[in-house]
């Protein structure tokens, strides 16, 4: 049975070969297993349904009818295995063990198979297929019943969706091993082959493993969700004017793309942009969201019922529920620092792709990485100095100076972020396009762009400047939300990756480059960075390069630097040069626990500093 609803009655049709039937010792129950393969919250439990009325047909088949549990309290939603036990003898799903249905003494194999494009398990016998136990892995889930039984359930449909139904078959294994080689398989068929669950009733998640699953790490997953969950960061976001209020402007300006329109609020947080949709007209909002703020956002919305009537919260992930119906706009605010961090764009992009109409709108439908080349020797210093503690050969008793190295790369790793002055610059920004209407998801995975800059003064490069922006296409008004330096400043500022060998450039000279970001499994990226500067004057037609740095930065452990005082807010009005020229900063630390510690003399103290 799928898509079965709370407190709804259905009946059950078994068949009790034999025995007198007494009708108050059959009862229905609902068993949902403990899954394995996701990590959390999946408890098993087994309820109890009783049954309101038996009617014998015929022999020995009975109608059984049954009231389902009366809300998601007492049964979450989910896949459940429904028994009707009589006289406490559950009854049996097909049973598909050696000798199996024919009279063949063979044993049955098991074959997995991708043949006819769909991941399937099947069985066969003396090399034939037995039809009718063959199971798409997408729809199902294997239970361990015992050391050597295990239970595949799987959903089935008879040609048309109004015919869903559940099926399990019992395999019986010969040995313990046997049954671990079986598991192992048949789980790595089901990452391999299995993206999208099929043909589940709307909220519900499919059984498989998602496209989130299969690229998250579980306990990254956990920390991002547990994050998201809480109020404070949520309200961290609304108060960001610059953000709410440029989205806010974007859906009220134009109405006309959301009047009567179905829209999904993809990872809808608080629920505030399906509020702003359900303002601007919107006919539904589906407002999905997978951190316990869904609750939240269920008790916001119910708050505002001329608005919330309109609007419907599912608890889930864009990757695995299922909605009733297409969207003719998406609305999302998926965007991290550079970008492309916590690679929610993905999600965003699956959404698009599950859920959208062909050409519907997306709010927002680009954006753009701006990058440019910066030189900021104050902030050079500090973070070279952060890691002179490690120079200390005499730590209480304790030299220090081995991991003076690593330390120092270390800091280097951390791309920084805090909003600065835009005269840093050396060099008018590139950028480089995302159009989320088009990019596949996979195209996220790595982002590799080619840099080339021609410096516009001459400067002690040290690293990469970067922040964007994204737009919201609507059919009246286009607006940019922007995270530019020198623009009013959001929860994202701008973000830094800085080169432990700066370069020299001279104004008028070319830096070529690269900026290569590689997703990993914590939800974020490795960041390669490449600097060159290429000759200049009379051989530069030879292309020659002069000097050049790389570093590698890992963009999920960033320095956050908005607590430290802004240097050059005293220095407001002078030019971008005369900044660029202050080379000769004394080396010290801002930091008052290290400055403490730093009183020691120490020989060699910003000897890579020069
Ligand atoms: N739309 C809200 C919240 C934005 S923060 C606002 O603009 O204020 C992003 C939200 O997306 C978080 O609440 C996070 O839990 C949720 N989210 C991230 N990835 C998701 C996914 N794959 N499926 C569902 N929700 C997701």
């Amino acid at each position: 049975m799928s898509g079965i609803k709370y407190r709804k009655k259905y009946t059950i049709q078994v068949t009790i070969p034999g025995s007198k039937v007494y009708g108050n010792s059959i009862s229905v129950t609902m068993f949902r297993p403990a899954f394995n393969t996701h990590s959390f919250s999946m408890n098993q439990r087994l309820l109890v349904l009783g049954n309101d009325k038996v009617t014998a047909f015929g022999n020995s088949v009975y109608n059984i009818d049954a009231t389902t549990p009366r809300s998601g309290n007492l049964a979450p939603a989910g896949f459940y295995l429904l028994f009707v036990v009589h006289q406490d003898i559950p009854s049996q799903v097909s049973e598909l063990s050696s000798p199996p249905v024919s009279s063949s003494s063979a044993p049955v194999i098991a074959r997995f198979s991708a043949d006819r494009g769909v991941a399937e398990l099947q069985f066969c016998q003396d090399s034939n297929v037995i039809h009718g136990f063959d199971v798409n892995l997408g729809t199902s889930q294997l239970f361990k019943l015992g050391p050597v039984q295990s239970l595949c359930v799987s959903e089935s449909s008879d040609s048309n969706k109004e015919k869903l139904y559940s099926r399990g078959v019992t395999i019986q294994f010969r040995n313990e091993e046997e049954s671990r080689d079986f598991h192992s398989a048949f789980e790595q068929w089901q990452n391999e082959d299995v993206t999208q669950g099929t043909d589940l009733p709307n909220g519900t998640t499919s059984a498989a493993r998602s496209k989130f699953d299969n690229k998250i790490e579980p306990s990254s997953a956990k920390m991002y969700f547990h994050y998201y969950g809480q109020l404070l960061h949520q309200q961290n976001m609304l108060q960001d004017y610059v953000r709410t209020g440029t989205y806010y402007a974007a859906v009220i300006e134009n109405r006309i793309d959301f009047t009567g329109r179905v829209v999904v609020d993809v990872g809808a947080g608080s629920g505030i942009l399906s509020l702003f949709a359900a303002q601007a007209g919107a006919k539904h909002v589906y407002a999905v969201e997978a951190s316990e703020m869904a609750e939240y956002a269920r008790k916001l919305i119910a708050g505002n019922p001329t608005l919330g009537q309109r609007i419907t919260v599912i608890k889930g992930k864009v990757e695995e529920v299922e909605l009733p119906e297409k969207a003719d706009i998406l609305i999302s605010e998926p965007m991290g620092t550079l970008l492309v961090n916590e690679r929610m764009l993905e999600s965003y992009i699956i959404a698009r792709d599950r859920f959208l109409v062909p050409h519907g709108k997306m709010f927002p439908s680009i954006g753009r990485i701006h990058m440019a080349p910066f030189s900021d020797e104050y902030l050079f210093v500090e973070i070279a100095n952060k890691a002179l503690f490690w120079q200390q050969p005499n730590y209480y008793g304790v030299d220090l100076t081995p991991l003076y190295g690593s330390a120092f790369q270390g800091y280097f790793s951390q791309p920084v972020v805090d909003a600065f002055d835009p005269r840093l610059l050396v060099s008018p920004p590139m950028s480089h396009v995302i159009d989320f209407s088009e990019v596949k998801e996979e195209d996220l995975y790595e982002i590799d762009i080619p840099l080339k800059f021609v410096a516009s003064v001459g400067a002690r490069v040290h690293g990469l400047a970067c922040w964007f922006d994204v737009l919201f296409n609507g059919s009246s008004v286009q607006r940019w939300l922007t995270t530019a330096p020198g623009a009013p400043t959001t929860h994202w500022y701008q973000i830094r990756c800085v080169l432990s060998q700066p370069i020299y450039v001279m104004a008028g000279q070319e830096i070529t480059g690269r900026l290569h970001m590689v997703a990993h499994n914590a939800q974020s990226y490795t960041i390669y960075l490449t600097l060159s500067a290429k000759m200049w004057g009379p051989g530069a037609e030879q292309g020659v390069v002069l000097q050049t740095s790389s570093c590698k930065l890992d963009l999920k452990e960033p320095y956050y630097r908005m607590s430290q005082p802004q240097p050059y807010t005293m220095a407001q009005d002078q030019q971008p040069h005369q900044l660029l020229q202050v080379q000769d900063i004394p080396v010290q630390t801002l930091d008052l626990e290290e400055a403490e510690l730093l009183q020691q003399p120490l020989e060699n103290s910003g000897a890579q500093l020069q």
